[in-house]
């Protein structure tokens, strides 16, 4: 009210993902509900990336656009660099630009990937330290394994990141101490191979017979770990709330 306009977030969707579409409908939801706008943008399939850039550029410089997000994936003849190369860092609340990357990497402030960012909101809502721990975390795309890696380290825990070409995974997970998993293969994980205590983030997301499951195999996990993430309703909630903070903080930094 007091600098008379809506701030908002721009999604941005480069044909028509199913996915992508139900993912921006939900920021549209949990937007709305908190009092911002979402303005979704969507171009067709046949894009130009000259096209996109123009998009992200006209928003770069939009003031009521606080934040933009271009939805992935994109066809296969855009890279990342078509977006990262025009991309404003100080719009970048999905935190993708090398510049938000780099400050993260050296534990500057920045915006953070919000899957991540919200893995460790989990921790630190129920006073889960990371100092001197054992942290793996399987899975290092650039959205969640790898952020959050980087994140667990700033707090002083030893990661091992592991990938699809980690070879002695059964035993990397039995000595962990914390273990967060961001794969996306439902009961990937087994419940007996934890260690007593471990505390266990799951960002799995895949459907089974129409049920959202997670990495873990919860149902084994209980009674053995100390602290487990729900699928649905744990890691997922979390990503949509740390976005909208992402999203204020760009707007309260265009407003000086
Ligand atoms: P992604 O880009 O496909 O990355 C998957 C990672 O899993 C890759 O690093 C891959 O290794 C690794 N992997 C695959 N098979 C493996 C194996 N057998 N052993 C160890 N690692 C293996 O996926 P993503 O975008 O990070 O998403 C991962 C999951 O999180 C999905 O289920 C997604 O739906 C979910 N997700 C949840 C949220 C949330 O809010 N909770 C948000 C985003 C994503 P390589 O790098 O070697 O291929």
């Amino acid at each position: 009210a007091r600098y008379s306009i809506l701030p908002g977030l721009a999604v941005v969707r480069v044909g028509q993902d199913p996915a992508s579409i139900n993912y921006a409908q939900r920021i549209t939801k949990s937007f709305g509900t908190a009092g911002l706008s979402v303005t979704e943008i969507e171009l067709p399939e046949s894009a130009s990336r000259a096209l996109l850039q123009a998009e992200i550029n006209r928003l770069n410089v939009l003031p009521e656009i606080s934040g933009i997000i271009v939805q992935m994936p994109l066809p296969d003849r855009m890279g990342l660099d078509t977006v990262i190369d025009v991309l404003d860092p100080q719009k970048d609340v999905d935190g993708i630009h090398p510049v938000n990357i780099g400050r993260l990497t050296l534990g500057l402030d920045c915006y953070v990937p919000a899957t991540p960012a919200g893995g460790m909101a989990i921790l630190d809502y129920y006073g889960i330290a990371l100092e001197g721990k054992n942290a793996l975390v399987i899975g290092r795309s650039g959205i969640v394994g790898r952020p959050l890696s980087q994140l667990m380290l700033a707090r002083n825990a030893t990661v091992t990141i592991a990938h699809s070409r980690t070879r002695n995974l059964p035993e990397l997970v039995a000595e962990a101490e914390v273990v967060a998993s961001a794969v996306g293969k439902p009961g990937f994980v087994r419940g007996a191979n934890l260690a007593e205590g471990a505390v266990v983030l799951d960002f799995g997301a895949a459907e089974v017979d129409g049920k959202m499951t997670g990495d873990v195999d919860a149902e084994g996990a209980m009674g053995r770990v100390a602290a487990i993430t729900p699928v649905p309703g744990g890691t997922g909630p979390v990503t949509n709330a740390m976005l909208l903070k992402n999203t204020i903080k760009a707007i309260k930094k265009a407003l000086g």
